[in-house]
């Protein structure tokens, strides 16, 4: 009874699949713990998938599911949902920046009746500081939009089987899995963890890429963007019926000012606000697009182990 499925997103863990399987199983077993781990290898370009059906191998609790490319680990995590067949599940990083220990506790809350356990950062481990100006910004913004408090918030997390199941039947393309599993309520609570440093392996960020990650959750979480451009055309309406009507005066007691230099300012101002309104506008069209096509979130080559 109490089967707790372990989901592990791994993208080029080559050096972590023997290590982190290990601790974990070592941890889970050591506190009777009926366990499944489930690593989902996406699309690595080492041999992570090499050693995942090392340690399927070794332990048939562990289950592998290999992507055929590259998907993004929102994509990963919900494949590992989808396969887990636990009455809870956890999320947590390969890499070991998300102490193992803390899963026992999670469990042990999930026992007490808890259906959705969030692990939020306590601290933040070795970042850079405008990394961490940046992530504040991006949780500040997306914590107001969404009304969810999404600060220091991570993907570590335990859910209820009955979570996982509204989970992974959301039929939306665009899947933020941190905020979702907030957004669909249940009976919640928080525990606190210290990130551990990164021993082996880089961090698979880039500032490209964290910049559109923000872009994109931000926006599959809010409409508030698209509203700016209206605040943006009122308030321009309120300037120009002022200058028109100046204008106009001037116009009528016959001493037109030359005015060319406001000519062409608000030509540049406004072009410029057109053009990225019309791009706000065509972001939101293009993710209507992406959800209309309907295309699967990933693309299982292969399972080993599936029970
Ligand atoms: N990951 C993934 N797919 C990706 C990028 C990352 O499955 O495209 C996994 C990665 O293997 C790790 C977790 O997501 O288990 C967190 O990645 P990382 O440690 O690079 O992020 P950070 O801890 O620096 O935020
Ligand atoms: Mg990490």
């Amino acid at each position: 009874m109490g089967l707790l499925s372990v989901i592990i997103p791994a993208y080029n863990e080559e050096k972590n699949i023997d290590r982190t399987s290990k601790k974990i199983s070592d941890l889970l077993v050591k506190n009777n713990i009926n366990y499944e781990i489930l690593f989902i290898n996406d699309g690595s370009k080492d041999e992570t998938w090499v050693e995942i059906l090392k340690a399927c191998d070794r332990d048939e609790n562990i289950q592998g599911i290999n992507f055929s490319r590259n998907f993004g680990k929102e994509s990963a995590i919900f494949a590992g949902l989808e396969s887990s067949r636990g009455d809870c599940c956890a999320v947590i990083d390969c890499d070991l920046q998300h102490p193992p220990e803390k899963l026992v506790e999670m469990y042990s809350l999930w026992k007490q009746g808890y259906e959705v356990v969030e692990g939020v950062k306590k601290s933040r481990g070795k970042e850079g500081n405008l990394y961490k100006g940046f992530s504040k910004l991006f949780y500040k913004i997306i914590s107001s939009l969404s009304g969810i408090d999404m600060h220091n918030a991570s993907d570590y997390k335990l859910l209820d089987r009955k979570a996982v199941n509204v989970l992974i039947n959301i039929k939306e393309k665009h899947l933020f899995f941190r905020a979702l599993s907030s957004w669909i309520g249940f009976k919640s609570i928080q525990i606190y963890y210290d990130v551990n440093d990164r021993e082996i392996g880089e961090t698979k960020w880039t500032p490209i890429k964290l910049i559109k990650y923000a872009i994109s959750n931000i926006t599959s979480f809010s409409t508030a963007p698209m509203q700016v451009v209206t605040i943006f055309g009122v308030l321009f309406l309120i300037f120009s019926i002022g200058l028109g009507i100046q204008s106009l005066y001037y116009n009528f007691i016959g001493k037109a000012k030359e005015g060319f230099t406001t000519v062409i300012m608000l030509l540049l101002i406004i072009g410029s606000i057109i053009m990225i309104s019309l791009g706000i506008i065509g972001y939101y069209i293009s993710k209507i697009y992406e959800e209309i096509k309907g295309r699967p979130n990933y693309i299982i080559s292969n399972i080993v182990n599936k029970k």
